[in-house]
C-alpha cells in the first residue's frame, strides 16, 4: 500500500534526523519516539487518496461515510478534491444520497452492521478502510456475546468507533454496557458488588450506553475497551471489575466469569508510552497538537497534563501570540483563550505530541510557530 506522502512536513523530516530535537538558541522543542499517523490511518488514507486519484474517476463519486479520521485539516483536504462527506444522519438516509455508480468509502473506525447492509442494497463499490485492530475487536467481542458473556465496552457511547460495536454486539443478540470513565466503572462495580441496588441499572445507564434492561446479562462479563483509551485506565477498569466479582461471586468462581481483552490497539499504547517518556523528562510545558474529536489525542492531553502544563490546539493558528493561546478545555469541552501561557524564562523545553490522525504537515506547522519563540 503506497503510504501519504502529502501530509509529509519538511520541519518534522529535520527534527526527526536530528533525533527528535530541534535546539534553538533559547531552549529546544522536542517530539517522542512514537507520534503522528498510526498504521490504520496511514492505510486509509492511502486508500482514499488512490480512490481519488483512480483514472476516469471523478472525486465528486466519492461518498465518505463520516469523517475518514478525526482530523478537521485531513477532512477538509479531502472535501476540497470534491470527496462529499456524509455526517451521521445523512448516513442513517445514504439511500438518498449515493447511487449505483457512486464509490463510498467506510472510514476507519467502519460503519453499523446496518449501513453495510443498506450499501450492499445500493450495489455501489465500497472501499471499506476499517482498521485491523477495530476489526478484531468486534470479532472478540461478538464472539464472547455469543458464549453468553456480556460485554463491557470502556469508551465514549457516542464516539465512532464505539457506536458501531454496539450495532456489531446487536446484530449478534448480545448485551453491551459501556462505561467512558472510572466513576462510571465504580457504579457498574458497586452494583455488581450490592452496594448500589439492582433496580437502579437503568436509572444509572440509560439507553446510549447498555441495551440491557438490568444487571442480569453481566453476571458473566467480557471487558473490551475503545481501542483509543488510555492503557493505564482499562487496566485500572479490569481490577475495579476484579475487585467487585470477588465481592458478588467469591475470589475462585469469579475468575471463570471475567475475560479481559486488552483491545486498546498498540499505536495508542505506543504513543502513550512515548508521550509519557517525554513528559518525565523535564519538559517545561506540552503542546498536544490533533483534532478535538479525536479519542486518543484527548488521552494523550489528558495524559500529559498529569506531568506538566499540557496546551491542546487544533493548528499553527492556536497559537496566536506568546501571550495568547486558544487551546481545549476539558471541563467546558471547547476551545478557550488563555493568556500568559508561555514561561518568559529561557531556555525553556517544549515537548509536543501528537495524536493518530495528526498529519505531520500541521505538527510541522505547530512546531514552526514554537520555534518563532526561542530564536
Ligand atoms: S489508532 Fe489504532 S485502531 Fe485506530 S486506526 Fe490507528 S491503529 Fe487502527
Amino acid at each position: 500500500m503506497r503510504q501519504s506522502t502529502f501530509f509529509a512536513s519538511e520541519t518534522i523530516d529535520a527534527v526527526r534526523a536530528s533525533g527528535n530535537v530541534l535546539r534553538l538558541p533559547g531552549g529546544e522543542i522536542r517530539l517522542p519516539t512514537a507520534f503522528g499517523f498510526c498504521r490504520g490511518v496511514n492505510r486509509a488514507l492511502a486508500m482514499l487518496e488512490e480512490a481519488c486519484a483512480a483514472r476516469d474517476a471523478d472525486p465528486s463519486s466519492l461518498f465518505l461515510l463520516g469523517q475518514i479520521i478525526h482530523n478537521p485539516w485531513v477532512n477538509d483536504y479531502f472535501a476540497g478534491l470534491g470527496v462529499r462527506i456524509l455526517n451521521s444522519d445523512q448516513v442513517d438516509n445514504l439511500e438518498d444520497f449515493i447511487t449505483p455508480a457512486d464509490r463510498a468509502v467506510i472510514p476507519a473506525f467502519g460503519v453499523k452492521v446496518d449501513t453495510e447492509q443498506r450499501l450492499k442494497k445500493v450495489g455501489c463499490e465500497v472501499i471499506d478502510t476499517t482498521c485491523g485492530d477495530v476489526r478484531r475487536l468486534w470479532l472478540w467481542a461478538c464472539r464472547a456475546a455469543e458464549n453468553a458473556f456480556g460485554v463491557l465496552i470502556f469508551g465514549r457511547s457516542d464516539h465512532d468507533e464505539t457506536v458501531v460495536t454496539k450495532s456489531r454486539l446487536d446484530a449478534v443478540g448480545g448485551k453491551y454496557l459501556v462505561v467512558g470513565d472510572l466513576i462510571k466503572t465504580g457504579q457498574f462495580a458497586d452494583m455488581i458488588a450490592g452496594d448500589i441496588p439492582d433496580e437502579k441499572f437503568a436509572e444509572f445507564f440509560p439507553p446510549i450506553c447498555t441495551n440491557a434492561e438490568s444487571l442480569e446479562p453481566f453476571g458473566q462479563l467480557a471487558q473490551v475497551s475503545q481501542t483509543t483509551m488510555l492503557y493505564s485506565d482499562t487496566v485500572a477498569v479490569r481490577e475495579i471489575l476484579e475487585g467487585a466479582f470477588a465481592v458478588r461471586f467469591g475470589a475462585d468462581l469469579s475468575a471463570d466469569r471475567l475475560l479481559f481483552e486488552p483491545t486498546v490497539c498498540h499505536a495508542t499504547q505506543d504513543h502513550q508510552t512515548s508521550a509519557a517518556e517525554l513528559c518525565s523528562s523535564g519538559c517545561d510545558l506540552v503542546m498536544v497538537v490533533g483534532g478535538f474529536g479525536s479519542s486518543n489525542t484527548r488521552h494523550l492531553h489528558e495524559l500529559a497534563r498529569g506531568y506538566v502544563p499540557a496546551f491542546f490546539i487544533e493548528n499553527a493558528d492556536a497559537i496566536v501570540s506568546a501571550d495568547r493561546v486558544i487551546a481545549y478545555d476539558s471541563n467546558l469541552d471547547e476551545p478557550v483563550a488563555l493568556d500568559d501561557w508561555l514561561p518568559t524564562r529561557r531556555p525553556l523545553s517544549i515537548g509536543v505530541l501528537a495524536g493518530a490522525s495528526s498529519p505531520e504537515i500541521v505538527v510541522g506547522q505547530v512546531i514552526d510557530r514554537l520555534a518563532g519563540f526561542l530564536r
